[in-house]
């Protein structure tokens, strides 16, 4: 089953109502994409694919990233990554500084920004090279070699960077950031950077789907258990403050970006990416949203 036809009519559906929301302004390079860009790409267990609309063009995949980061953290130092920080939704903005203070620095969950910078951290102490030593394994892990980062836009952020400079210095006071916090930040500004399009990240993420196997040779790379719980943050911490309203109207683990880019992942069936530029107010993808909701609705795909 490739669901080509329930994608092309809800592609269009979405496509011919008002596009709303604004891009991420706040990192200069993003403001430059063009904000009607959509496209969308899903790859099935048995080995369907369907892509349409501008599925092949490559954006900042930003805070998608931060499922991967924990992944490979997760997969070096096992539940260990739990003493650092928790799985609990934070119900506020993902660069939110304020439950910090009384958490005595140990972030809500590894998709805020607070709790990827940790696994930042932790990579660092635990990669020789983490810039290339992260690039390395993931395209390892996605089986595609063409993936890399944009120093243009990791430059981008770090020249506006304020609240992530605050949030790393601020968990270094509470003893939570073991290196330097300009090398953390560094690293974090790279990671976000990485460019993909809507086909090389529904591939990638197909196999949270298939428990943590690769889907091409059935390497396991994420041990059952790791696959499943990655997949359960996704779900309640996936999408910031608007993590509810995600589960109430799609109803599959998924991870934001702000470049616009959404994935979701259907367990044993699918991963599928959305990209469109123009966020809402949380920050999430305004047409990534309406398709999965539209979409998960239709197939009846919804894990609920
Ligand atoms: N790099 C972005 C930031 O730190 C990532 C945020 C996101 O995609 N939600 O603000």
């Amino acid at each position: 089953m490739d669901y080509s036809e329930e994608i092309r009519d809800i592609y269009e559906v979405v496509k011919n109502n008002p596009n709303k929301g604004d891009t991420a302004t706040y990192i200069p390079e993003l403001a430059d994409v063009d904000p009607d860009s959509f496209g969308i790409h899903i790859t099935t267990i048995d080995g369907d694919e369907f892509g349409i609309g501008d599925y092949k063009h490559r954006f900042s995949i930003q805070s998608i990233v931060k499922v991967l980061t924990l992944s490979l953290a997760y997969k070096m130092l096992g539940k260990r990554i739990w003493n650092r920080l928790g799985v609990e939704p934070s119900g506020t903005a993902f660069n939110s500084l304020v439950q910090l203070e009384a958490d005595n620095g140990i972030p809500r969950n590894p998709f805020i920004n607070a709790g990827a910078l940790v696994i930042c951290d932790i990579l660092i102490s635990k990669l020789n090279n983490p810039k290339a030593d992260f690039l390395a394994f993931l395209k390892n892990f996605s089986g595609n070699p063409g993936i890399s980062y944009s120093d243009t836009i990791a430059k981008s952020e770090k020249s506006k960077g304020y609240r992530n400079i605050a949030l790393c210095n601020f968990i270094k006071s509470f003893q939570n950031i073991d290196n330097d916090p300009n090398e953390v930040l560094n690293f974090y500004f790279d990671i976000c950077s990485i460019k993909m399009n809507c086909n090389e990240l529904s591939r990638t993420f197909l196999l949270y789907a298939n428990n943590g196997r690769k889907v091409s040779d059935n390497t396991q790379i994420l041990t059952i258990s790791q696959s499943k719980r990655i997949k359960s943050v996704m779900q309640t911490c996936g999408f910031y403050d608007e993590s509810g309203e995600f589960t109430f109207k799609v109803g599959l683990p998924g991870k934001s970006g702000v470049g616009g880019g959404i994935v979701a992942v259907c367990p044993k069936k699918y991963a599928i990416s959305i990209w469109s530029p123009k966020l809402n107010s949380k920050g999430n993808s305004y047409r990534g949203m309406k398709f999965l909701e539209l979409f998960t609705t239709r197939t009846e795909t919804s894990i609920f």
